[in-house]
């Protein structure tokens, strides 16, 4: 059973006009309306063979929220927890393993923790998993690279472990998903209250250079939060190209 955090709200009422969320825009509310129903939907088709992918960044993050309110509303009840991968980094920041730890007693996920390259990874997790894995939730968006081809629901492609991939977010932009996590006041990793707007490990993410405040009287350099970031271009500036 996927158990939902206590400060949240069922699907209806986060679209009701009483809600806290209710100072989500209309535009936003649509995307909410639009990924809800395609979770109900999958809920239904893939029932206890649907898994998650999570690394603790704030796309899945929204992903399984949202999860959690479809599940809430869905005729289908999960017996189980719900099966979740996450692709361990080489260099993890404690701050995303923290957070990550959080997630699985505060949604009671089941997580498999892969030490493996992606392809190899998820093939170790649908191998070893113990509830047979169909299909699995993935928080890609648009914004992200080499993602302009993708489809809602789709197979994987070739040379990939086989199943089928589910996009929930992928039309979310990066201010709509700071806009809903900031409304519902969602817990997300602390590394993005620190000028950090894309996860990867220590050896290659750094504050995103474009939220750094002038140098204070020590002439230390501190960054505004993710969400302040107004040029949505520049979400993966603090990753280092290497
Ligand atoms: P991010 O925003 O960092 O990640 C986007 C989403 O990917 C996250 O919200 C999360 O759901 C998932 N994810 C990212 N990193 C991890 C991780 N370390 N552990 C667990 N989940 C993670 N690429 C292909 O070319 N063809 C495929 O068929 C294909 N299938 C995939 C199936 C799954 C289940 C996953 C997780 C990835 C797959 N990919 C595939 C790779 C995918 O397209 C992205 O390249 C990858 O998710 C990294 O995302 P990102 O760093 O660009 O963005
Ligand atoms: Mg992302």
């Amino acid at each position: 059973m996927v158990s939902t955090p206590a400060h949240s709200y069922h699907a209806r009422s986060l679209l009701s006009d009483d809600s806290p969320s209710s100072t989500i825009s209309s535009s936003t509310r649509s995307r909410l309306e639009e990924s809800l129903q395609l979770l109900r939907q999958v809920v239904e088709t893939y029932g206890e063979g649907l898994a998650l992918s999570f690394n603790g960044g704030k796309d899945c993050t929204l992903l399984l929220y949202l999860l959690c309110a479809a599940l809430e509303d869905s005729e289908t009840m999960r017996s189980k927890p719900l099966p979740t991968v996450y692709i361990t980094h080489n260099h993890p920041f404690n701050e995303v393993d923290e957070f990550i730890d959080q997630c699985v007693s505060r949604y009671g996920l089941s997580l498999a923790r892969e030490n493996e390259p992606m392809k190899e990874g998820l093939s170790h997790f649908l191998s070893s998993s113990p509830i047979p894995v169909q299909a699995i939730l993935v928080g890609i968006r648009f914004g992200d690279p080499y993602s302009s081809n993708l489809q809602d629901i789709q197979a994987t492609d070739r040379g990939w472990p086989v199943f089928t991939r589910i996009h929930p977010v992928l039309r979310w932009t990066h201010d709509e998903v700071w806009e809903v996590l900031r409304a519902i006041q969602l817990p997300y990793c602390s590394l993005y209250d620190h000028g950090y707007t894309s996860l990867g490990g220590t050896n290659d993410t750094r504050p995103n250079p474009a939220l750094a405040l002038p140098p204070n009287a020590q002439g230390v350099v501190e960054y505004a939060p993710a969400w302040k970031l107004t040029d949505s271009t520049k979400e993966r500036d603090c990753r280092v190209k290497k």
